[in-house]
């Protein structure tokens, strides 16, 4: 090994979806919206002065925060945006979980928070879900130096009640606790209000799924004005100019057209609960839903086995390859036309 070798940060990264090249495949694998963005996305992209690239974009990304705010009702100082929020979370992870105690989230979740763990050398817990996968509210009344899970939880998809996300940050006051609520818009009650009486919630949301807009990168974080200055002063001591131009006018404009959004919500819902009958009577069970995807295990046919067929036929599905879940697939909820390509080749490939 050379001298220089030995000083280089070794790291086992974060594996994202696999994200699929060319036409003619139908892409259920890493949760998308299959709706294209809100009209007024385009509007923004095309009226946007070009001119205007040359210059610095606001570091604040003002308008998209303020959008988010009147969106939600909240003050301004109470909105941070990223990119992504995998941005969100990984900033939030180097700013709140500094007291070298252990943080704890479930064993089965978003498999990117104990990547930001070994990343910023952050001491971590992993209570097991129970026998129905869910989260067991009381594995989180241990001491510990900060909570995070996402409500719904990935990949099972399983809400949390609002009263049982409330006992855990009633019994964390003393930490920052995080609910990642990337898919609560299709279905769950936010933990939102509960900002107003507990300074130690941070709620997180993203762009990706309910906005239809993954490919632009956006995500925030809402919670008490003295969580969101210290995450700010994290982001400006690192990377000042996250967010771009485009994207905050992208953004902002999604956020004002409110009646696409829950067209498109209402649409992927009822696509869901028919996906359910129909997967079921190919011979799946499906964990309940509160997502956009859904979390289904074949009573005769391998997981694995599925997931290649599927792919070998350009339909791609998630496949996780973990004690406990490997012999479940995650399937994201698709157009009607998708979803039927789906069953019919599920159909004949297991009557075959
Ligand atoms: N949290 C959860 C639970 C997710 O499933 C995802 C999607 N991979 C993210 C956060 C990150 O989403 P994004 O960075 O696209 O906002």
């Amino acid at each position: 090994m050379r001298a220089w070798e030995a000083n280089i940060r070794k790291v086992v990264p974060y594996v994202p979806g696999e994200q699929p090249k060319g036409q003619n495949l139908i892409k259920l694998n890493t949760n998308e919206n299959p709706y294209p963005p809100a009209p007024g996305v385009a509007k923004a992209l095309q009226e946007m002065d070009v001119d205007a690239l040359r210059k610095y974009p606001d570091p604040a990304a003002t308008a998209l925060v303020d959008a988010l705010a009147e969106f939600h009702g909240l003050k301004s100082n109470q909105v941070f945006v990223g990119v992504g929020s995998d941005d969100v979370l990984g900033m939030a992870f180097l700013t709140f979980f500094n007291s070298g105690k252990p943080v704890l989230f479930p064993d089965i979740t978003y498999s990117f928070y104990p990547v930001w763990a070994e990343l910023f050398g952050i001491p971590y817990e992993t209570p097991a879900l129970d026998g129905e996968f869910r989260i067991r509210k009381e594995d989180y009344y241990r001491e510990n130096g900060g909570v995070i899970f996402p409500n719904p939880n990935a990949p099972t998809g399983i809400l949390m009640s609002l009263a049982d996300v409330e006992d855990i940050v009633a019994h964390n006051q003393d930490v920052v606790v995080i609910v990642d609520e990337a898919y609560i818009d299709f279905g769950g009650e936010t933990a939102l209000p509960l900002i107003e009486t507990y300074e130690n919630l941070l709620v997180v949301r993203t762009f990706s799924k309910s906005r239809n807009m993954a490919g632009v990168r956006i995500g925030y974080a809402m919670g008490n004005s003295a969580l969101i200055k210290a995450i700010n002063d994290v982001k400006y001591s690192y990377n000042s100019y996250t967010m771009n131009l485009p994207s905050i006018l992208m953004g902002a404009a999604a956020v004002k057209d409110t009646a696409y959004f829950e067209s498109t919500l209402a649409k992927i819902k009822k696509t869901r609960e028919e996906a359910v009958g129909r997967l079921e009577a190919l011979g799946f069970t499906c964990l309940p839903s509160g997502a956009n995807f859904l979390f289904a295990t074949h009573r005769q046919a391998g997981a694995k086995e599925l997931f290649e067929a599927l792919k070998e036929n350009r339909i791609f599905v998630r496949y996780f390859n973990l004690p406990r879940i490997d012999n479940y697939l995650r399937i994201t909820i698709g157009t009607d036309e998708e979803m039927e390509a789906l069953y019919g080749f599920l159909d004949r490939y297991l009557n075959r």
